[in-house]
């Protein structure tokens, strides 16, 4: 009998660059996922170079050219009169980084990564959720849940890529106190129709308004034909999970307009439905897995988005994995050399991306400060910050 495939569970970014990393690694794999469709949500992605390289190793290349925008820049402005802090010459980053800054429709990302797995073999089942996993010497089985009931099935290993509420890690049990944080921020997602925007907001620029305790970023998609726009806000009080919607209006007036700048007045108003995204976090790990299971993602390391690395991270996960996998030695020890390669990177930038969260949230002398510092470091300055990221 053919040995069980290694199953993956979610066909998120990181799930999907997982199953495409350990398919080029010669494993038979399949995916499962919960969601009768495999479709990200409406809302804008930024893919920074050190993702951007793996997934041009990942044959991606002409396709992202045909999918991805290239912003050319990224514009640090001050929300309450506009001034530009500094302007982020993104354009430089191709060649200094060996990819270039990309964004994303989240659904053409997820379609490009479905496309390449089902081409490199990779079986994936929609509609099936997976509510249990145990494993012994035997192996491991998985409790599958679809429409038509329930199946038991047996994975050769298990990567957890299901994400920041994963039932993977809860059944892994790595530490004690692991549940899901409110972070005391929400984000609010909406895609726009660029022809509702002021001229300045449709170039092809990604901005970033700093505002107390908020911040806006934007930057347009499909040929700037629509604009994704993320505000978030400082929120203690919101512990909930998303759904609710709220109009421009309503947005605006949350966050304490009519103070800030008029094009970003605009932007706000121009949103006919505001999508609710409060942030959660969870604790670190001491490990990511257990003999024949591992995380990913956020699963593994879920992250407040101020760095937007998020699933940056997933995807560098994804090929440390399938090199890990590729290596000599057993199953066992693929995944714990693949936690070995990562946890470090990704736990820095988990932290970092907690302490930006402060950064872009100052009010009052604070935020006076931080701009002047903007200011002096430049955009190449400012761009050069992030080299440890993208390098
Ligand atoms: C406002 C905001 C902006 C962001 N911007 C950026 C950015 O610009 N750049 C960046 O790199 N990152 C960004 N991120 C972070 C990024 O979205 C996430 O880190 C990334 O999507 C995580 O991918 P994942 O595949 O690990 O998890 P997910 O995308 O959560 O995927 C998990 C999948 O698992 C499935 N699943 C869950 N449970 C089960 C189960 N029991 N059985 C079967 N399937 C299951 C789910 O349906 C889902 O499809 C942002 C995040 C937010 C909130």
């Amino acid at each position: 009998m053919a040995e069980p495939p290694i199953v993956v569970i979610g066909a998120g970014i990181g799930g999907l660059a997982a199953a495409l990393a350990l398919a080029h690694a010669g494993r038979r794999v399949a995916v499962v996922e919960r969601a009768p469709r495999i479709e990200e949500v409406g809302a804008g992605l930024q893919i920074s170079p050190n993702a951007g390289r793996i997934l041009q190793d990942f044959g991606l290349g002409p396709a992202m050219r045909e999918a991805a925008l290239e912003p050319q820049a990224l514009r640090i402005r001050r929300a309450g009169d506009g001034a530009v802090l500094a302007s982020l010459p993104l354009a430089a980053v191709r060649d200094r980084w060996g990819a270039p800054f990309r964004v994303f429709h989240r659904a053409d990302l997820q379609k490009l990564l479905l496309d390449e797995a089902l081409r490199a073999g990779v079986e994936v089942a929609t509609g099936l959720r997976c509510g249990v996993m145990e494993q012994d010497a035997a192996g491991v089985r998985l409790g599958l849940v679809s429409e038509a009931g329930a199946e038991t099935r047996a994975a050769e290993a298990v990567i957890g890529a299901d994400g920041l509420r994963s039932t993977i890690r809860d059944a892994l049990r790595l530490r004690p106190n692991d549940a899901p944080i409110a972070s005391g921020k929400t984000a609010w997602r909406a895609i726009l129709p660029a022809a509702s925007l002021p001229a300045p907001l449709r170039e092809r620029a990604s901005q970033l308004w700093l505002g107390p305790s908020a911040h806006v970023v934007h930057y347009p998609l499909r040929d700037a034909a629509i604009v994704s726009a993320v505000a978030i806000l400082d929120d203690t009080a919101d512990t909930g999970a998303p759904a609710e919607t709220r109009s421009g209006a309503e947005l605006a007036a949350a966050m304490g307009f009519p103070r800030w700048n008029a094009e970003l007045r605009a932007l706000i108003e121009a949103g006919a439905s505001w999508r609710r995204w409060p942030l959660f976090v969870r604790p670190e790990l001491p490990r990511w897995g257990r003999g024949r299971v591992a995380l990913l993602g956020d699963a593994a390391h879920p992250m407040t988005p101020f760095l937007a690395q998020g699933a940056a991270q997933a995807i560098e996960d994804a090929a440390a994995l399938g090199r890990a996998v590729a290596g000599a030695g057993s199953l066992e020890a693929a995944l714990d050399a693949y936690q070995s390669a990562r946890m470090v990177r990704a736990t820095q930038v988990q932290r970092g991306s907690w302490r930006q969260g402060g950064i872009v949230h100052l009010s009052g002398p604070a935020a006076a400060a931080r701009d002047l510092s903007i200011r002096l470091l430049g955009g190449r300055g400012m761009l050069a910050r992030n080299a440890w990221l993208y390098r």
